[in-house]
């Protein structure tokens, strides 16, 4: 075995990247950057009818995104390449002559309807599931036979018959499989493809892997490949096999659970170091109450004995509190850069902005940075700051919108802020409690009215901050529009609205 630490993510690339998949590359990649190890990256498209280019785009944007580069990869390369398996397909034919003329390997050439006839008369005996060696000791004649109806072999790896396999996992333990109840897999296709166990076990041997660290799913499989690199004379890796990550009703994690591809992160407002700070909380424990942990501090507090075998949470709600602690603590001008696009890509801000606009928006942005969560909410309630097009929101209607007298308050503040000759937060905060005192009622009684009316949200930063970064000609406006439609009634709540 490598006397360094390497570890390699091989993924799949058919269908879209989740989040579970980035777990389990960032594990690994967390093992290796812990140790001063090598990160490898290896396509496994071995599946060539799944297998697609946009797959593949997802995964190398995805990984770039959260900042896993690789040490070895496609496009890196490396000295044990190539590292897309379908150009490695000389190097599984090579090891496949010599497990045929060993003969721990054979062709097997049942038919799909054969296989589906085999497990159901398993079934009717109550047999679990498996194949039944059909072809495991033709005689050269019925090979011809077979080839001479037209049928194509795939190749069988001949598994022991008896015993038992143990697996020694660094996160599951000891896992022991018996023998008998594991069919021969096929380990080349009809296509001459290899199969996923085949090409992972060698590759993991010819890349010199000395942790295997991936989901839980492919534990069971851990015995086939086992048994493999014992009769290719391979040294068995160390295994870890991850937790399985569900969502947060306990069910397997998929799309209902906002577990979306992960370049859908990007979009939906996260910053990639807050994913990456989640993710690692996964199923990995610092040992202490710590939850926003820098990325340096991670790999170097990582270590595979603190990662847990019961099943990770997938927690939406945790994922949108780290990032809204990392939102707080970055650098504005940042956050501007990230924003920007979105807001002009929602129209709510032009292209063209000159240097004055993009430091009034740098001021938008030190002001909600405290709340802002995620990203989105630039183009969503807080849109407020760049368009006089905004709903009223129910809560904004039932409190304050929707009442009549509610007119009398706004009229009255629409009078004192188009009057008004200092436009800071200070003068904003005297004139709104005067006013508030002249009208003998509680401040509240004006804050919150002036909020819903320039805002349309109950909620929000600091209201005479937020009036001072808008232009006086714009609040005094709304508050007009306002008073207006709430004469008029038209801002009451829906009907049926309970807040
Ligand atoms: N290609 C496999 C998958 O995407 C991973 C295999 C492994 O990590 O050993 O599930």
């Amino acid at each position: 075995m490598a006397d360094r630490i390497r570890t390699r993510f091989a993924p799949s690339p058919t269908g879209y990247m989740h989040v579970g998949n980035l777990h389990t590359a960032l594990f690994a990649w967390l093992t290796a950057r812990h140790h001063g190890g090598d990160f490898i990256l290896r396509i496994e498209d071995t599946d060539e009818v799944r297998s697609t280019p946009e797959a593949l785009d997802v995964i190398y944007q995805g990984l770039r995104w959260i900042g896993l580069e690789w040490d070895e990869g496609p496009d890196v390369g490396g000295p044990h390449g190539p590292y897309v398996q379908s150009e490695r397909l000389d190097v599984y034919h090579d090891y496949l002559s010599k497990l045929l003329e060993a003969g721990m390997a054979y062709e097997c050439y049942a038919t799909p309807e054969e296989l589906e006839q085999m497990r159901e008369v398993q079934k009717a005996r109550g047999l679990p599931p498996k194949y039944d060696g059909m072809c495991a000791h033709l005689t050269d004649e019925q090979r011809q036979a077979y080839r001479d109806e037209g049928r194509r072999p795939c190749i069988r790896f001949r598994v022991r018959e008896t015993g038992k396999t143990v697996v020694n996992d660094l996160i599951q333990g000891e896992v022991t499989y018996e023998n008998a109840l594991i069919g021969d897999p096929v380990i080349v296709k009809t296509s001459g493809y290899p199969t996923f166990h085949f090409a992972v076990v060698i590759d993991d041997f010819l890349m010199d892997v000395s942790h295997v660290i991936r989901g839980v799913e492919h534990l069971p499989n851990t015995q086939i490949h086992m048994q493999l690199q014992e009769v290719l004379g391979f040294e068995t890796p160390l295994y870890a096999h991850l937790p399985i990550v569900l969502g947060e009703d306990k069910t397997k994690l998929s799309k209902r659970h906002g577990a979306v591809s992960v370049t859908d992160y990007a979009d939906q407002g996260y910053l990639p170091e807050a994913i990456f700070n989640f993710l690692a909380l996964m199923g990995w424990s610092p040992g202490d109450e710590d939850e926003i942990i820098s990325r340096e501090d991670i790999v170097r507090r990582f270590s595979l004995d603190a990662c847990s075998k019961s099943p990770a949470v997938f927690d939406l709600g945790k994922a949108e509190w780290i990032n809204g602690e990392y939102v707080k603590q970055s650098d504005p001008d940042r956050i501007l850069e990230l924003v920007l696009p979105r807001i002009q890509n929602a129209g709510l801000f032009e292209e063209d902005a000159s240097a004055e606009r993009l430091a009034w928006l740098r001021r938008v942005i030190v002001l909600m940075q405290e709340r802002a969560k995620l990203l989105t909410v630039f183009e969503s309630w807080a849109r407020y700051f760049f368009t006089d097009d905004y709903e009223y929101e129910e809560r904004a209607r039932s409190k304050w919108l929707g009442k009549p007298e509610t007119a009398e308050t706004l009229q009255a503040l629409t009078a004192r802020m188009a009057s008004l000759e200092a436009w800071d937060a200070d003068s904003l905060e005297s004139a709104v409690r005067g006013l508030a005192e002249e009208l003998g009622v509680k401040a509240g009684n004006v804050i919150h009215p002036c909020r819903a009316a320039v805002t349309g949200t109950t909620v929000g930063p600091s209201l005479f901050h937020l009036l001072e970064v808008l232009p006086q000609e714009t609040v005094v406006h709304r508050l007009t529009r306002a008073t207006q439609l709430v004469a008029e009634g038209k801002l009451a709540p829906a009907e049926g609205d309970a807040s």
